[in-house]
């Protein structure tokens, strides 16, 4: 990743003062079943200017759809190569979904489009000294590009949950993060809400990022602020806090949830 960092999670996919940058096209170069529940696709095409704010920055991906025509659904920059003109996804693979559903079929030479530049991207703040990232199997593709992005002296720790042991990844970065693994069992999420809450309260300034259902990740959110941590809004003062960046990465039952879902309305 070679483009302007900011910080943030607030991106919406759309260009400046409102207006939406063009789509692009891509071909799909490869495949790689990286687990056995996460598809990487490398896609290459004409992304001279495209940009992305930084690791874990979100993008839109439209794909054939049999249902609609067209799904137009949220993925994340896995890696991006502005001079070869690359870019890499990475699916989850879960039960059902149209972008699932192309995933699981898609081979070389097929293509797809992507909004005119990716955002949400996540940097921590100057004197964050930790960064605890929690997230399902689907948010694994940022989680794993934050982590690998965080410097050397950060406490960079990530929770994730999978729904097959086989899906872990390994994860390594200048600020060698450690990532905790959990197994899904029961509802999706639930064991994400359990190890949260079996952990001491931070003591030193953090930010914690939340990626996961939506359900989950408010009853996360709800019991961190709780315990006296804020969200990250762009105006909180930094110093000494545990800031929340949380976001659904899906909701149950709901086919394309909303990418502004971050539990504020509850
Ligand atoms: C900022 C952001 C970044 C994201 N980045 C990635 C990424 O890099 N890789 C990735 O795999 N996903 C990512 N997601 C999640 C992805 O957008 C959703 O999982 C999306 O719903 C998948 O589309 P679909 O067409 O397969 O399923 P949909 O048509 O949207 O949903 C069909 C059914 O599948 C269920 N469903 C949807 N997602 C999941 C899931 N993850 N697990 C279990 N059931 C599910 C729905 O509840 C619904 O019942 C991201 C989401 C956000 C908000």
């Amino acid at each position: 990743m070679t483009t302007p960092q900011t910080t943030g999670r607030t991106g919406d996919g759309r260009g400046g003062r409102g207006g939406r940058l063009p789509r692009r096209r891509l071909t799909v170069a490869d495949v790689t079943r990286v687990t056995p529940h996460l598809l990487r696709v490398r896609a290459e095409g004409d992304l001279a200017g495209w940009t992305a704010d930084g690791p874990g920055s979100h993008l839109k991906v439209f794909v054939p759809s049999t249902d609609t025509g067209t799904a137009m659904r949220t993925y994340t920059v896995r890696r991006f190569d502005p001079d070869r003109g690359e870019l890499t996804l990475e699916f989850g693979i879960h039960a059902d979904g149209s972008a699932t559903r192309w995933a699981s079929a898609a081979a070389p030479g097929d293509t797809l489009e992507i909004s005119g530049q990716a955002r949400g991207g996540f940097v921590p703040r100057s004197g964050t000294s930790r960064v605890l990232l929690i997230g399902d199997h689907c948010a694994l593709p940022a989680m794993a590009s934050i982590l690998e992005s965080l410097p050397a002296g950060i406490r960079a720790e990530a929770v994730v949950e999978v729904t097959d042991p086989d899906d872990r990844i390994e994860v390594s970065g200048p600020a060698q993060p450690t990532v905790t693994w959990v197994t899904e069992s029961g509802r999706p999420g639930g064991q994400l809400m359990t190890a949260v809450a079996s952990m001491p309260y931070p003591q030193e300034p953090t930010e914690v990022w939340v990626g996961c259902e939506a359900g989950v990740m408010r009853e996360i959110r709800r019991h961190l602020l709780a315990q006296g941590a804020r969200t990250a809004r762009s105006d909180s003062p930094s110093p000494g806090a545990v800031l929340l960046h949380t976001r659904a990465y899906w909701k149950l039952n709901t086919a394309n949830h909303s990418d502004h879902d971050t539990g504020d309305d509850d």
